[in-house]
């Protein structure tokens, strides 16, 4: 049973917002007001659902405006009042925010299919006017997921299908690995409930075997970093059930998952992540295939810190993140994290942020403006965004995210238009290659232009994969 009461959510407002107080407790008391004799399935009072949600954001230090649009969530599709009413009693940012998340229950389509069509395609595209309004409906899905229990088993298994296919990939590319790990567990437990049952107990068999080994570890690197005068915190983690599972299904053995054990060591600065990182190799053997410098080279979802897998005394492998503080909380709550970082500003600089830095949102605004169709919409946003990718480098160490099965040609277009409309050949690897030639995660491509090419080939349609690239081999044959 849930217990969670308006004290909890206002205590946790006092860490960080103690300014805010009053008018959380207002919006609190509006919506308990409106949503007054609503059950929920658990037996719960309605307002608990909003509640929940709104403990989340608060969790994750959302600002006022965000926490008080979660408490309101709900209000405009459950009860009768109307966004003008929210504007007068709140403010015109908050009436928007829940306007944003409600759903379009209310509107007219031909069936059902229609409308969660349309829900889809406007839960993807909140984001694109306003990211918070996408963080406030992963809240909303995180608490439906964590209550999930007392649904029918078929609502069961939709929910945890579409958390799969919409939430999780929301969540990863605005780096909130945190609910991404969240959702993608509760998903999968209601999905695959014997696997997840199997692997949740050999997660915990290992955990509790290796629980003293890397407690040792633990303490060796910490007071190695404390004697070098570097200020660190270090903690233990276990990868996620799902994603051991994913990790399993392509063929691995569970002893070789070379992060299924590891130490996340935060320090001050960025220059003390390298030299902690060298200290640890003095400490351990490094697995040398196993490193990666997501600080040089951040993950497109802008996931920055140092991997190193290194063996334990024992022989197991353990994988070391070693990152900054603030890049901890970009690791784990993504863009959300600026909330912490930037205070006031927040808004302005995720909305900035997300547009010129995550990859996702470029292509994301693309298939907005090319697919008038809902379906096709969210079908191609499923294949093209939220499928599995490969990533691949350019000559100066650019990386570029794009969906398995592309080419070259894909790659030119995504680059620019120039270096689409001009490519006359390409190196991958330093191999001279066909233009259709599928691009593997890690290749090294160099695109060869010559501004006297006659332009993208007849065939180059068919050999493209991502609408982008078919949409501007098709605007030059007709401008031409
Ligand atoms: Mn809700």
């Amino acid at each position: 049973m849930n217990t969670l009461t308006l004290t909890d959510l206002l205590n946790k407002i006092k860490e960080y917002n103690p300014d805010e107080v009053d008018i959380i407790k207002k919006a609190y008391d509006y919506a308990d007001n409106l949503h007054k004799g609503q059950m929920r399935q658990s037996g719960d009072a309605y307002i608990t659902h909003p509640l929940n949600v709104a403990y989340i954001l608060a969790d994750m230090h959302a600002d006022r405006d965000t926490v008080c649009a979660g408490l309101l969530h709900d209000t405009l599709e459950d009860t009768d009042i109307t966004k003008e009413d929210i504007r007068i009693v709140f403010n015109n940012e908050i009436a928007e925010l829940v306007d944003g998340v409600t759903k379009l229950s209310k509107m007219n389509f031909s069936s059902k299919h229609d409308q969660n069509m349309a829900n889809t395609r406007k839960i993807i595209t909140g984001i694109t006017s306003d990211v918070r309004i996408i963080i406030i409906k992963l809240a909303d899905r995180l608490h439906n997921m964590r209550t999930l229990e007392f649904k029918s088993e078929f609502k069961q298994k939709e929910n945890s299908l579409e958390t799969m296919e919409i939430f999780v990939p929301l969540a990863y590319y605005i780096g909130a690995y945190r609910i991404k790990s969240e959702l993608e567990d509760l998903s999968f437990k209601y999905l695959k409930p014997d696997v997840y049952k199997k692997i949740e107990e050999k997660k915990f068999k290992i955990e509790e075997e290796n629980n003293e080994m890397l407690r040792e570890m633990l303490i060796k690197i910490h007071t190695m970093l404390n004697d070098k005068s570097i200020p660190n915190e270090i903690k233990i983690r276990t990868k996620n059930i799902y994603g051991i599972y994913k990790r399993l299904s392509e063929g691995h053995k569970i002893s070789d998952i070379h992060d299924l054990l590891a130490l996340k060591i935060m320090v001050d600065e960025v220059d003390n992540c390298y030299r902690t990182l060298g200290l640890v190799h003095s400490l351990y053997n490094p697995v040398n295939s196993k490193f990666k410098d997501y600080i040089c080279n951040p993950k497109t979802n802008m996931y920055s810190s140092l991997h190193t897998t290194v063996f334990s005394r024992e022989g197991k492998l353990v994988q070391t993140q070693i990152r900054t503080f603030d890049l901890d909380k970009i690791a784990s709550f993504g863009l959300t994290a600026y909330w912490d970082i930037e205070k006031g500003n927040a808004r302005d600089v995720m909305q900035n942020e997300l547009k010129d830095k995550y990859q996702f949102f470029k292509s994301l605004s693309e298939l907005n403006i090319m697919f008038k169709d809902n379906q096709e919409f969210v079908e191609q946003v499923k294949s093209e965004i939220f499928s599995d990718r490969v990533y691949v480098y350019t000559l100066n160490g650019d990386v570029y995210e794009l969906p398995k099965g592309a080419t070259p040609i894909d790659l030119a277009y995504k680059i620019s238009d120039t270096i689409g409309n001009t490519m006359i050949g390409v190196y991958i690897n330093d191999e001279y290659k066909e233009l259709d030639t599928v691009l593997k995660n890690k290749d090294r491509v160099r695109i060869i232009t010559d501004d006297l090419s006659y332009g993208p080939g007849d065939d180059w349609y068919d050999k493209a994969v991502t609408s982008l690239a078919k949409r501007k081999i098709k605007e030059y044959s007709i401008k031409k």
